[in-house]
């Protein structure tokens, strides 16, 4: 077993086909070997019989019309059937006491007699003659007919046959052996390139992805997977340096405002309403600050699993009636359409087990975004419901997202580069995330830049 387990699976597979190939190789031989042999055993055995057959009633014959014969043993020889090989004939009159005597004078075992008078038929096989004996009583005679034939399959077919089926082996294994070799070579081939391809790859060649192979397409789907793997690594990697330059710069440039104007004003000594400026400067900065330390803190918390928070039935309609409304009294310019014309008739569609404020904080932060992002054009929120979820979706026609970056857009602190113009931290859609994932939803994000996004939720029904 430790032997196996050390072979490498390119050998052990090889071995398998191997050994299945010569194993198949050798049951079809035996079966069709044994197979031939019986056929022509059961065609000798019942022309023998057949003959036998015949002679006693010949001898029947004989026997009804004239006196019996005097010899004890008729013994008759010839090829008077072309498929019988140097046969020979036996008529035996049976007298009380002779089969003992008639068992040794035509050399034959004395049970093979026995055989045939208790069964009144057998068989008998010696080195070259095949016997059938048969056994015919009546008030008038009683007599054995023992017929004897070459054994013509062991004479003249066996060795023949043999000699065929053993070339037929030999020539097998060799093509087994050949057809291994071969896919010991190339059948291991691609996954050893893709093990050497594989240890290449490093944190600073992320980037690298396996070729896909011609004809091959379970490899090709490994090497999908895996190429997608390295997608997703290559993100999150990304996404961790951009978290921390990210975060480092938001939390530097307030920072700097209020070192810079501290430094500024105590240069030499200022009027009163300077102190007042600077001081307001250094509030401003602090407060933006505030918030973001604020908005990281909610991130962080949010990403512990929600088994703090408190959950009960929300109904996605109202919460979202209730978020605009929110947003309508915060910005007056925000546009907001609640299309309700998806809204399910039966309104337990609509419930979910959820935390209510945080709920309120991810769709109030969706919504924003549509606003801001489209310079307050109008925003379409719709709701729809399957059989399992309720489905929200968030759609304006602003400025839209990079192809490229929209990979990044859930990350702490990221904003994409079209946003210079807009304020923003970067936290409300990681934060959203982390919202809907404690409720077991899923937030999908279309769009395409300078024509606008959609935003798609989906959170799970309740059960009742
Ligand atoms: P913020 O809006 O404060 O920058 P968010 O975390 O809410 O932060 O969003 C992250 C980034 O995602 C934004 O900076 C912006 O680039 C992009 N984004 C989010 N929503 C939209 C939208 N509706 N339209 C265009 N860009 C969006």
């Amino acid at each position: 077993m430790g032997l196996i387990n050390k072979i490498s699976s390119r050998y052990k597979t090889v071995l398998m086909f191997l050994i299945s190939s010569v194993s198949i190789a050798v049951l079809l031989i035996v079966t069709f070997y044994t197979s031939i042999e019986k056929i022509i055993y059961d065609d000798y055995y019942n022309t023998l019989k057949l003959k036998t057959d015949i002679l006693a009633q010949l001898h029947i014959d004989e026997l009804e019309q004239e006196s019996p014969p005097k010899k004890s043993i008729k013994e008759l020889y010839g090829p008077d059937n072309p498929s019988l090989f140097n046969n020979r004939e036996y008529i035996i009159h049976i007298t009380p006491g002779n089969t003992g005597y008639l068992a040794d004078s035509l050399r034959l075992p004395h049970s093979f007699i026995q055989q045939i008078l208790a069964s009144g038929e057998s068989s008998h096989q010696d080195d070259s003659l095949q016997y059938i004996g048969m056994h015919f009583k009546n008030k008038a005679y009683d007599f054995i007919v023992i017929t004897a034939a070459e054994n013509y399959f062991k004479k003249h077919v066996q060795s023949h046959l043999q000699r065929i089926l053993v070339i037929s082996l030999l020539t097998a294994v060799l093509v087994a052996v050949l057809i291994s070799y071969y896919l010991s070579k190339n059948l291991f081939k691609p996954i050893n390139k893709i093990t050497r391809k594989v240890k290449e790859i490093n944190s600073v060649n992320l980037h690298y992805r396996l070729e896909e192979e011609k004809y091959n397409n379970e490899l090709n789907q490994l090497i999908n997977t895996f190429n997608e793997m390295l997608n997703r690594i290559e993100t999150s990697f990304e996404s961790q340096n951009n978290f921390i330059s990210n975060a480092s710069h938001e939390l530097r440039t307030p920072l700097t405002s209020i070192i810079g104007a501290a430094d500024v004003s105590l240069s030499k000594p200022r009027r009163p309403e300077e102190y007042v400026e600077t001081l307001s400067i250094i509030l401003h900065e602090a407060e933006k600050l505030d918030s973001k330390t604020k908005a990281l803190l909610s991130l962080a918390q949010t990403g512990f699993n929600g088994k703090v928070q408190q959950f009960s039935t929300v109904r996605i309609d109202e919460l979202l009636w209730d978020c605009i409304s929110t947003i309508q009294r915060l910005y007056h310019n925000c546009k907001i359409q609640f299309d309700t014309s998806l809204l399910p008739e039966n309104s337990s569609k609509l419930q979910v087990t959820g935390n209510q404020q945080l709920l309120h904080l991810a769709f109030t932060n969706i919504i924003i975004n549509g606003c801001k992002y489209s310079n307050n054009q109008l925003v379409k929120v719709s709701v729809g419901a399957t059989n399992t979820q309720v489905i929200i979706i968030v759609q304006d026609f602003g400025i839209g997202i990079p192809d490229q970056e929209l990979r990044y857009i859930f990350d702490p602190f990221y904003r994409a580069s079209n946003t210079k113009k807009f304020e923003g931290y970067g936290i409300g859609l990681p934060l959203t995330r982390n919202i809907l994932k404690m409720h077991n939803g899923k937030i999908t994000i279309n769009t395409t830049e300078n024509k606008g996004t959609t935003v798609e939720v989906h959170l799970p029904i309740k059960r009742f």
